[in-house]
């Protein structure tokens, strides 16, 4: 992630992304404000392409599981779950 990210730059309202420096401007946050509603516009775009991500990892999992046989199956699968398991993990969901 580069320095200059909304993440962890002192720019921003603090509202959608908390600022290193914990302050958030008096705007009204998303909702009120045209510069947080566009944060959380962001946030939310962010969170359904990472979700759609990890449906596709899941799918090609599934499928590695319904396709076990043959020698390398059995990696195959082991690489696909550890790869979902990471991507949920990072979206915040449980791995399954
Ligand atoms: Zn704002």
């Amino acid at each position: 992630m580069s320095k200059n990210t909304p993440e962890n730059a002192n720019v921003g309202h603090g509202h959608v992304f908390p600022r290193p420096d914990g302050n958030r401007m008096r705007c009204g946050g998303p909702g009120m404000c045209a510069e947080c509603s566009k944060d959380q516009a962001r946030k939310d775009a962010r969170a359904t392409a990472h979700g759609e991500y990890v449906k596709a990892l899941e799918a090609e999992r599934d499928a590695w599981r319904n396709h076990s046989s043959g020698l390398c199956g059995p990696l195959h699968i082991t690489k696909a779950i550890a790869r979902t398991d990471a991507a949920r993990l990072a979206l915040g969901q449980e791995p399954q």
